[in-house]
């Protein structure tokens, strides 16, 4: 069982709010943030467990037993211009990544093939670079997209940096991508200090050509980087206000040669209490556990389910490794759960009200308002 340093009798008033909180979730209410900020400041074991308990009880709710896996292909590696500070990948830190330009068709039909035979539902292509324009990359770009959607393998996702103008969304729309990667990485208040080559408002616009393109966010951030609870909080009500459809939830792997590389690894409790709180927020969205799993988390790995993960990246990362599909595959099975989506729509997100049936309902109301 997990570690009884603290104290871990239950507190009756603290257990009596957090299923408050939880029942109230459950019947499609929301949460505030000072609720939030009460939730990520739990000490105990015995109080964090709890709060785990109610946010599977939320996943299985809004998610059922579905896990949505992903994986991603290196498609052009290193010698970015941005100097994102817990990046191997960019060109103002020495750091022995490995540096290459875009990728031919082959791999990236390889990864997709190594997808499918996983039941992964989809495949995205990610580019170290600042950003897409109009020209002959974005022509290659939507050359890979097509082949993947032409071999019908997986979904093609792509994660390209910034983009800012309109028409580049719409081409990357019309070339089959339906969910593009764009992480805000941290609060608003926190991201300077994850970069200054780039702002948060350059990720929201990006996101908004996105969204206008009809193409679905998977956007989310990296948590111990240095950050408080509050920005972790903050992040995910940045997250829902931007209606992300899958949130990404990476924990840092300190890099030598990155400014992070002496960062503190965040305790296990933490990283399962900050995933629990994010299910609390985002009921409704797959909240996709990804880069840092297997090194912060090790054997409690499984655990991510019961604090609320709906979503798993599976295979390798950018720069360093995971443990092997099969070994997640494996877990899944052991937990009951499902990974295998035919296709999946995102329908599961939409908000239909909070199903108590009455009339003038607060809640119905306010739902309808946020929309
Ligand atoms: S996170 Fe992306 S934009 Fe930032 S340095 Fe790394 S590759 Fe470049």
């Amino acid at each position: 069982m997990l570690s009884t340093m603290t104290v871990t009798s239950v507190d009756a008033k603290n257990h009596g709010k957090i299923s408050a909180l939880g029942e109230k979730v459950l019947g499609g209410g929301r949460i505030s943030r000072d609720e939030a900020l009460w939730l990520i400041n739990l000490e105990t074991s015995a109080d964090i467990l709890d709060l785990l308990s109610w946010a599977n009880r939320i996943r299985e709710k809004f998610k059922g037993n579905k896990i949505h896996l992903c994986s991603i292909v290196n498609a052009k590696a290193g010698a970015c211009s941005e100097n994102c500070s817990f990046c191997a990948q960019s060109s103002h830190y020495q750091t022995g990544s490995p540096k290459y330009g875009f990728v031919d068709p082959e791999p990236v039909a390889e990864a997709a093939e190594e997808a499918h035979k996983n039941n992964v539902t989809a495949v995205g292509l990610v580019a170290a670079w600042k950003g897409l324009n109009e020209g002959p990359m974005l022509d290659e770009v939507c050359a890979r997209v097509r082949e993947m959607k032409a071999a019908g393998k997986t979904r093609p996702d792509v994660s390209l940096g910034i983009i800012k103008s309109q028409r580049v969304a719409d081409r990357l729309k019309e070339a089959g991508v339906e969910c593009y990667g764009h992480n805000l990485e941290s609060s608003r208040r926190f991201f300077p200090q994850t970069c200054t080559t780039h702002t948060f408002d350059d990720r929201l616009q990006t996101i908004g050509h996105l969204k206008k393109a009809g193409i679905r966010i998977c956007s989310g951030g990296i948590i111990g980087m240095g950050e408080t609870r509050e920005d972790r909080c903050d992040l995910a009500f940045e997250l829902k206000a931007i209606g992300a459809n899958v949130v990404p939830v990476n924990i840092l792997n300190p890099i030598p040669g990155t400014p992070f590389e002496k960062n503190d690894p965040l305790p296990v409790l933490e990283i399962l209490k900050t995933i629990a709180c994010f299910r609390f927020i985002l009921p409704r969205q797959e909240i996709m556990i990804a880069g840092g799993r297997t090194v912060n988390l090790r054997d409690a790995q499984s655990m991510i389910f019961m604090a609320g993960a709906s979503a798993l990246m599976v295979g390798n990362y950018l720069t360093t490794l995971n443990q092997p599909v099969e070994k997640d595959l494996q877990m899944l099975k052991d937990l009951g759960l499902d990974p295998n989506w035919d296709n999946h729509g995102f329908s599961d997100q939409e908000e239909s009200g909070c199903g108590c049936g009455k009339g003038n309902c607060e809640t119905e109301m306010e739902l309808a308002t946020a929309k």
